[in-house]
């Protein structure tokens, strides 16, 4: 293997958190190479407002939002590689504690330390229109653009801790929430069911589905089919959130570092590093660790402290 593909740290995504984690790491010094993924900016890329991220009073789009912090990266002289990786394995070099970290492409890099920031995918309805409607009445984060619809009318998806969260949070300040849950029974905490089925802003439709998504430039309606009845109604909104789940990125770690049974990485079992995983030298950072609260600031600050952990890591190497 070459000596110019040694690294000091590997960091795999390029969202808020591996970007971040890249600044910390090019002003310590430390030989770094960020490996972009199939989404060079992650998930706040699609979104066309971010409203809550500190330093922008008027809120920010969420492309310009990665690319100017991507540029930021650049000029600290760090290099982003285009590519995915596929493997990272360590049996190859046990006693200098070396990883090997493998590209799709069949590139073999060479690392002491790794941060992992792969994310975690929202799942989607999977209709027509979907990609479109984006930021434009539809949202997977209520948290995030739940603000947009102060006395409107919404929808969330879901069954779910999340989408009952989601429902009671917006019911705060929305007209009216509707919950469209395809089954009979929450699969929720009691806790989380009590919030919403003792709201009064709260109509929840059982049995429903949304089969379409309907409107041009914004969401205005959408069709909602009952899977016991076989009715179909249209339902007018203003906007619609999506609450069925996340995919964490990280079936690459199998085998190589403890996961959740969500798929979720496992930090924090070392006290002093606590975004250590279960292998020393692999970090993790943001969604492809949180189970809850998937916010971009909570990302890049984890980043921060991932940097800053793998540094004190490797200075004791
Ligand atoms: C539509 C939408 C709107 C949102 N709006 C807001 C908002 O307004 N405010 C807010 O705070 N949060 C918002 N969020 C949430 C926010 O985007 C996430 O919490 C945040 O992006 C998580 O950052 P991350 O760095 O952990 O992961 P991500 O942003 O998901 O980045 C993951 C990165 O990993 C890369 N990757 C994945 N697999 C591999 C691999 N095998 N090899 C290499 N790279 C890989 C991807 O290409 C990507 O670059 C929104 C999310 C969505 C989906």
């Amino acid at each position: 293997m070459s000596e110019n593909i040694k690294y000091d740290s590997i960091v795999i995504g390029s969202g808020p958190a591996g970007l971040t984690a890249a600044i910390y790491h090019a002003r310590a010094n430390i030989k770094t190479v960020v490996i972009a993924g199939n989404q060079p900016g992650g998930q706040l890329t699609i979104t066309p407002m971010v409203d809550n991220y500190p330093g922008f009073p008027n809120g920010v789009g969420g492309f310009k939002l990665m690319m100017d912090i991507q540029n930021q990266v650049k000029n600290f002289g760090v290099e982003i590689r285009q590519g995915i990786v596929k493997k990272i394995s360590n049996d190859k070099f046990p006693i200098s504690k070396i990883f090997e970290v493998e590209l799709e492409n069949g590139e073999k890099l060479e690392t002491k330390s790794v941060i992992v920031t792969t994310g975690a995918i929202v799942k989607w309805l999977n209709l027509p229109k979907e990609k479109e409607l984006i930021g434009k009445g539809l949202s997977s984060c209520a948290t995030c653009d739940g603000m947009f619809f102060r006395d409107k009318t919404v929808a969330v998806v879901g069954g779910g801790d999340t989408a009952c969260e989601d429902a009671a949070f917006l019911a705060k300040f929305t007209k009216k929430v509707y919950m469209i849950h395809r089954r009979e029974e929450f699969r929720a905490s009691m806790a989380e069911q009590k919030k919403v089925l003792e709201n009064p802003k709260i109509e929840i439709w059982w049995n429903s589905e949304v089969k379409e998504l309907n409107g041009k430039e914004k969401l205005t309606s959408i069709k909602v089919f009952n899977n016991k009845t076989r009715e179909e109604k249209t339902l007018e909104i203003d906007g619609l959130f999506v609450a069925i789940g996340y995919s964490p990125v990280t079936k690459f770690l199998e085998g190589l570092v403890e996961l959740r049974e969500s798929g979720q990485i496992i930090t924090g079992k070392n006290e002093k590093l606590t975004t250590m995983t279960s292998t020393e030298g692999i970090f993790a950072a943001g969604d492809c660790v949180n189970e809850n609260h998937r916010q971009a600031i909570i990302a890049a600050g984890e980043g921060c402290r991932a940097a800053l952990e793998a540094q004190s890591w490797l200075g004791r190497l």
